[in-house]
């Protein structure tokens, strides 16, 4: 799937993204086969591994979550490629420059595939010529785990008051359908930072296309038509400077189920999202329990809604400035105009009046869909540090362009003088 595509050029770093779950488990295994081949089919990319861990929102006790951690990261330090454990605590201490977009990819002509494995090729000779020949350990010697000795207890887990601050934020948000959404983002920001920081320039998930035909139908559902190319395509380049790749979409998870049995891929099994005992399900559970019910009677249900998506344009509506952005998911803003009209009975309307952390003064750095899921997330004082920071970062740009507007000539204003 990744040499057909062509997407991933040679002796790029690319980071997978790993939840132990059988489809990314079965996406590392086909990527350390394919590094290993002898054929001109090889892969030549430099793989690096990442796994956040979710335990403190999926109601894991700190031994159980050290346990999970500590198997998990044998399994990463079998493979030999340089790895990185984060938590979900870590995403509360992300900058804010994590939510805008990285310089880059959009503009600039793509080098053409075909000169980038010519100069990769060439490369490689002139190592071999070089005489240290030995090009089969580059970059894959060091593993870096989190500090610390590891023999001490809960090493590995981050601060106790990190993790009480992670939890105040999950239980403020309202609903189950907004904690996944913010489960995700924060997993996602923490993704992208990782690879930011260590040099990386895509990121593969493993979501299969059961997966994808969830996610489909569950972005519907939460109001994200105008992004489901970008949300399930095969590339998706909202961040600019880092890509990501959704290697694994065209299997089933049957057959990634099948794949891991025969080829023994060893999975670690973690908990979905904690939840209140009268709390009403998400969305995306109802989704997915609807779509695979669907599946055991009409078996051809899941790869329908899958190939119904892959119809969808990927060309997204471009944005020209940070402003045009959600703050949120960084998808250009689908609001132009008439959607005020539409939108105001969603609004919240209550203002706390305490300037730019109220509510209100979110509202215009949202998508349509997170602007949903931001009016069921608790007050914007328990929101991670970084998103109130950008926040108000952009609200000031916001502010200042506004004063600023009769002084500035418009793109299509005719220049002064022109007849
Ligand atoms: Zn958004």
């Amino acid at each position: 799937m990744l040499g057909k595509n062509r997407v991933i050029f040679p002796g790029e770093k690319v980071l997978l993204a790993l939840s132990g779950g059988p489809a990314s488990s079965a996406m590392l295994r086909q990527v350390q086969e394919g590094l290993s081949r002898e054929t001109a089919k090889r892969l030549r990319f430099v793989p690096g591994l990442v796994y956040v861990d979710e335990g403190a929102v999926c109601g894991q006790s700190p031994a159980q979550r050290e346990q999970n951690l500590a198997q998990m990261e044998a399994l990463l330090q079998e493979t030999g490629f340089p790895y990185y454990l984060a938590s979900l605590e870590q995403a509360l201490e992300l900058p804010g420059s994590v939510l805008r977009r990285g310089p880059g990819a959009a503009g600039e002509p793509c080098p053409s595939y075909k000169a980038a494995v010519e100069g990769f090729i060439q490369q490689q000779r002139q190592e071999a010529a070089e005489g240290d020949g030995d090009t089969s350990s580059t970059g894959l010697s060091a593993q870096h785990g989190p500090g610390g000795d590891p023999a001490a207890p809960h090493a590995r887990l981050p601060a106790a008051t990190l993790t009480a601050e992670l939890l105040r934020l999950f239980e403020a948000v309202e609903t189950l359908t907004a904690k996944e959404e913010l489960l995700q983002m924060l997993r996602g920001h923490l993704i992208l930072h990782t690879a930011r920081t260590r040099g990386y320039t895509k990121v593969m998930t493993g979501e299969s296309c059961t997966r994808v035909a969830v996610k489909l139908l569950t972005n519907l559902a939460l109001g994200r038509g105008a992004f489901l190319a970008v949300d399930t395509g095969f590339v998706d380049s909202r961040h600019g400077d880092v890509t990501l790749v959704r290697p694994m979409r065209e299997y089933m998870a049957k057959e990634i189920a099948f794949y891991n049995h025969f080829f023994g891929v060893p999975t670690v099994i973690t908990p979905p999202l904690s939840t209140k005992r009268r709390e009403k399900t998400s969305i995306h559970r109802l989704m997915e329990s609807f779509l695979l019910g669907l599946q055991l009677d009409f078996p051809s249900t899941i790869s329908t809604v899958y190939r119904t998506g892959e119809k969808l344009s990927a060309a997204p509506a471009e944005a020209s400035s940070e402003l045009q952005r959600c703050l949120l998911c960084l998808c250009a803003l689908d609001i132009a105009g008439e959607e005020e009209l539409a939108l105001q009975p969603t609004l919240v309307t209550e203002e706390t009046g305490n300037g730019a952390e109220s509510r209100a003064a979110f509202i215009p750095l949202l998508c349509y869909s997170c602007r949903l899921t931001f009016k069921e997330m608790g007050s914007p004082a328990t929101l991670p540090p970084y998103v109130r920071a950008e926040a108000r970062h952009r609200s000031c740009r916001a502010r200042m362009k506004e004063q600023i507007q009769e002084f500035l000539l418009e793109d299509d204003q005719e220049e002064p003088g022109a007849s």
